[in-house]
């Protein structure tokens, strides 16, 4: 009788979407043995591209349920998945600690009591003289910036990370092909899918990683998955000032629901917008701006540098993200809207389990 691990050595699985959810598939796939072909016609314009890469795990003010132990089961993989990756990209790194400020006392008792409930060392009230605290005051020019600071979350650099995802693919000769699924069927207990192209590739497996046109694929009537779209939109803003110093704000914040990077010490990140919809805003400025009443000057003088979007896909009617086993050999994951980079280990670790299940 063959032995599991040549039973994976000779089947073929095809991912469906080379974003930062295909991408981790392939990793954790690869690393069974399985043969993977990657397809997609356009694997650097999507929302993996566009993300921060921010990793709100720790933070997340649900301590129950399964958003919460995909985020919590996320936060165990990823210093895992970093050292393993290091081999293909020695900077790879996850820059931490987050904090999340809020100018709302209501906001800010609400964290607290979190904070207080949850009882996690790795969460804390920041005392307002901290340097942190201090520091974001002085730049916004203002005094009432409260929070916390999270030592366990942090974020990657979502271009390295994709970057050193690719190099690691390539080494493991998984295949790409660059075009369009259209259709897929099964017949004879293969999977075949068929590409813009008129290609048809057949596989034992099918991983829909294709995001919001996963649906377009699959027999909507008897799976039922309804997805939205939510763009999602930031900006770098540069500062021509020498009011300001950028860089003595923390390295990667949230303020009021807005995520702040700063990269040098004249131009930081703002993100990202949340709305239902798939057509970039002309007021993007004001909208990642508003977490101020009054903004200081620097800011109102600040030149947008670089804009870009990506737009997330989020379940409509449950909750994100959506991870399933279709039918037999046809699994789905999709609908990451905000968290599709923290989540991503917790995804492929879930998938990993599916098909090893599905060839015992
Ligand atoms: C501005 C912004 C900031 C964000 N910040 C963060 C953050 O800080 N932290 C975080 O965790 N998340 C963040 N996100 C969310 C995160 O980007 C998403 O949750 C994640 O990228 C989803 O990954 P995905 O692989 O499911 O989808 P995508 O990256 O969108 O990839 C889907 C892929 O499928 C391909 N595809 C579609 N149809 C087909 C087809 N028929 N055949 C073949 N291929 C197909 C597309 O070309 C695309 O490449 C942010 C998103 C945005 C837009």
């Amino acid at each position: 009788m063959k032995s599991l691990k040549e039973n994976f050595q000779k089947s073929h699985i095809i991912i469906i979407g080379s974003g930062v959810i295909g991408k981790f598939n392939a990793l954790e796939l690869s690393e069974l043995g399985f043969q993977i072909t990657i397809i997609d016609p356009n694997q650097n314009k999507n929302s993996s591209n566009a993300a921060l890469g921010l990793l709100m795990g720790n933070m997340y003010q649900k301590r129950k349920g399964r958003s919460w132990s995909l985020r919590k089961q996320s936060i165990e993989l990823w210093p895992k998945w970093i050292e393993f990756l290091r081999e293909y990209n020695q900077e790879l790194n996850i820059e931490k600690p987050l904090i999340q400020l809020t100018t709302n006392e209501e906001k800010f008792k609400k964290l607290e009591k979190f904070i207080h409930e949850t009882n996690d060392i790795n969460l804390r009230i920041l005392d307002q003289n901290s340097i942190f605290i201090k520091n974001t005051n002085k730049a916004f020019q203002t005094k009432d910036m409260k929070g916390m600071v999270s030592s366990n979350d942090g974020r990657i650099n979502t271009t390295s990370l994709l970057k050193t995802l690719d190099t690691y693919l390539k080494n493991k000769k998984v295949k790409f092909i660059e075009d369009k699924i259209i259709k897929i069927r099964k017949s004879n207990n293969q999977w075949i899918a068929t590409s813009k192209n008129n290609q048809e590739i057949k596989s034992e497996i099918i991983i829909l990683c294709n995001s919001l046109d996963a649906i377009d694929l699959i027999d909507n009537l008897s799976h039922n998955i309804k997805l939205k779209p939510v763009l999602g939109q930031a900006i770098e803003i540069g500062v021509n000032d020498s009011e300001v110093d950028l860089l003595s704000l923390p390295k990667q914040l949230n303020i009021d629901g807005k995520n702040i990077i700063p990269i040098s010490k004249e131009k930081l990140i703002i993100g990202s917008t949340d709305e239902y919809s798939t057509k970039p805003e002309n007021d993007v400025f004001d909208k990642l701006t508003n977490f101020l009443d009054t903004k200081p000057n620097w800011l109102m003088k600040g030149q947008i540098l670089k804009k870009w979007f990506g737009i997330r896909s989020r379940p409509d009617g449950e909750p994100s993200p959506i991870m399933k086993n279709l039918e037999n050999g046809l699994f789905i994951c999709t609908g990451f809207y905000k968290n599709g980079i923290l989540l991503a280990p917790a995804c492929s670790r879930w998938v990993a389990k599916e098909v090893e299940k599905y060839f015992s």
